[in-house]
């Protein structure tokens, strides 16, 4: 193994027990997406005594920050992308514990031999991976503008895989606003429900033309009080992905077009809230083989993953912007599920407190791969040129 790899390992193992005080702290305190104060605090403390140049509220978002540590001259620029938001119910049940200890460690871990190289290395901690798109609204603000490669790792169950994408998606939400009733007067009011229903079923219409992939699922999040009230007001909720951004956006006006269809018919107002979009993910092969070789040098077998990606993730907005790679170490046994109490117990497990380190040492390593070949920077920008398609190029 090269000398520098050697002393990224060597610093990393000596601040292990500072990172995994960092790895449970914030999963001792989950924090909802944009509320992430503990948790960006303790980011925050690791860079800062590790003599990174801070930049807070990074692109308008209190619970974002961009850390940057300068070699010794231009060249490109690393980012390693930490998350740190827990979901209702279930705390850290994606283990973003995991994800956030591995991106500072590995920032960290490049910095201290960042002497060696031209360009620089930054931590960005991006808030709201669950539900607010904290990374698709950097993408939209210009945060990686600056950014060559992009590097993040997510705990898993099973197999340790490379190269695995993930689907666009997007929420909407629909409000109806009609007018209460007493149920034995129904021309008096307007029914906010049957425009609900008539939107769902407008959806289930459109259903047989759409893609294969196309998914489209709904959920009444208000229905009415009493069955002896016309309801003044209903409410629903829809996860919509498909293959593309650029399919999701037809898709997501399909909904629109039969809200308003509904409002038309039953006469009440439909609000529409479209949040936002997570792109489908092109995960940087080039990029995530060096990866595995590296993790290899650490013990840690990883496979390439199978084709089909399901889940979403707004780092597929950055892997359409730059190269990017989001690979998964697993930290339990594949019967856990995804989004449980039993993954949040894993996440701070001794295998996963593990991963934490290896992570970092492998994402660093990877660093060191670009930072130190031109070849490899320009096969690594060569691919993801190839794999993006052309109608996001502008
Ligand atoms: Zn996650
Ligand atoms: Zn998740």
């Amino acid at each position: 193994m090269q000398e520098i790899k050697k002393q990224i390992i060597d610093a990393l193992e000596a601040l292990r027990p500072e990172l995994l005080e960092m790895s449970h702290d914030i999963h001792d305190h989950p924090e909802l997406g944009f509320e992430e104060y503990h948790a960006i605090s303790l980011i925050r403390a690791q860079l800062e005594k590790h003599h990174f140049a801070i930049t807070d509220n990074f692109c308008g978002m209190e619970t974002a920050l961009k850390a940057t540590f300068a070699g010794k001259g231009d060249g490109p620029h690393i980012a390693f992308l930490a998350e740190y938001d827990a979901l209702p119910g279930v705390g850290h049940g994606c283990g973003h514990n995991v994800i956030a200890t591995c991106a500072v460690g590995a920032a960290i871990g490049l910095s201290k031999v960042m002497d060696n190289f031209c360009g620089k290395v930054s931590l960005i901690a991006t808030p709201a991976e669950e539900s607010g798109g904290g990374k698709a609204i950097m993408v939209d603000k210009g945060g990686f503008d600056d950014v060559d490669f992009a590097m993040m790792i997510h705990p898993s169950t099973g197999r340790s895989l490379i190269g695995r994408g993930g689907r666009a998606a997007v929420i909407i939400g629909v409000e109806f606003e009609g007018k209460n009733a007493h149920s034995s007067r129904p021309e008096r009011g307007i029914n906010a429900l049957s425009a609900v229903i008539h939107l769902f079923n407008t959806i289930d219409l459109v259903r047989p033309t759409l893609d294969m992939y196309d998914n489209i699922n709904g959920v009444i999040t208000h229905g009415g009080l009493a069955s002896n009230i016309i309801p003044g007001f209903a409410s629903c909720k829809f996860a919509v992905r498909a293959n593309t951004m650029k399919e999701l956006e037809h898709l997501s006006q399909i909904i629109q077009d039969a809200a308003a269809a509904a409002e038309k018919i039953t006469g009440a107002k439909a609000k529409v809230d479209v949040g936002p979009f997570y792109a489908e993910r092109y995960p940087n092969l080039t990029m995530g083989e060096k990866f595995k070789e590296n993790m290899a040098l650490l013990g840690e077998e990883m496979e390439l993953a199978k084709p089909g990606a399901y889940g979403s993730s707004d780092v597929g907005n950055v892997s359409i912007k730059l190269p990017a790679i989001h690979e998964y170490l697993s930290i339990g046994p594949s019967t856990v599920n995804a989004h449980s109490k039993e993954l949040a117990a894993c996440a701070i497990s001794e295998r996963a407190d593990t991963v934490c380190i290896k992570g970092a040492e492998g994402l660093a390593m990877t660093g060191v791969d670009i930072l130190s070949s031109q070849e490899l920077r320009d096969a690594i920008k060569a691919e993801h040129e190839k794999s993006v398609p052309d109608f996001y190029k502008k």
